[in-house]
């Protein structure tokens, strides 16, 4: 899909169903790249259900990066144990602390985040886009799966891997408003494009068109 026309349609539809659908969860619209950073290392491969009380809990105690640096590993370790995946607790707490080791902060910049040890490109990404709202090009099982579909395009096999995926999903971001439309594309995938019984019927991008729900016969 390469109209503007209609490049703009798919993100003012999308914002505008966000605007009553957007879930406010305690992490979001919060321009601190400490508490974004953190919540997108515990939704790695974690439901937001569980995420939750866990992030509440972790931000309370270390309510910033230089009292998590001081903090000694065991202790940390036990408020992110719940999560599960041990890896991903060790990577993450070595991450933050490396972070303070070099910066003394949360670095917004793409390629200080992701020379890091533990944080790859979504991560990288997410947290400059979501704390500072500036356009970055998310690509992750939501957003593949939404943008893919519109555009038509195979979600078979590493999807997310292939060049025409990433290119159609960095050609929607909407460069004014990234964070609310990332938000809204997530959260839409979250409850309308869903991986095996999309609900297109009530879908607000049906009409743009969507590549695959006018595929549906009764819908298209
Ligand atoms: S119309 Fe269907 S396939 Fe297309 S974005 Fe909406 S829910 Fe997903």
């Amino acid at each position: 899909m390469n109209n503007p026309d209609k490049i703009r349609n798919l993100r003012r539809l999308l914002q505008k169903w966000g605007e009553s659908n957007i879930i406010n969860y305690p992490w979001r619209y919060n321009e601190n790249p400490y508490f974004v950073l953190v919540s997108e290392f515990m939704l790695h491969r974690t439901q937001v259900k569980q995420v939750i009380p866990i992030y509440s809990e972790f931000v309370k105690a270390y309510p910033t990066l230089k009292k998590l640096a001081n903090a000694p590993d065991n202790q940390i370790k036990k408020i992110l144990s719940p999560l599960g995946l041990q890896w991903r607790i060790t990577s993450m707490v070595k991450a933050l602390k490396e972070l303070w080791r070099r910066y003394k902060e949360i670095p917004t910049d793409f390629e200080q985040l992701i020379e890091t040890p533990g944080i790859g490109n979504y991560i990288a990404g997410a947290t400059i886009c979501f704390s500072l709202n500036q356009k970055q090009t998310l690509v992750d099982t939501n957003t593949v799966r939404v943008s893919a579909r519109i555009a038509g395009l195979s979600l078979e096999g590493e999807a997310r891997r292939k060049a025409e995926v990433i290119s159609i999903i960095e050609k929607f971001c909407d460069p004014i408003e990234p964070r609310k439309y990332y938000y809204s594309m997530i959260d839409l995938a979250h409850s309308l494009c869903l991986p095996k019984t999309p609900v297109c019927s009530k879908c607000p991008l049906l009409s743009i068109p969507c590549k695959f729900g006018s595929q549906i016969p009764e819908l298209g």
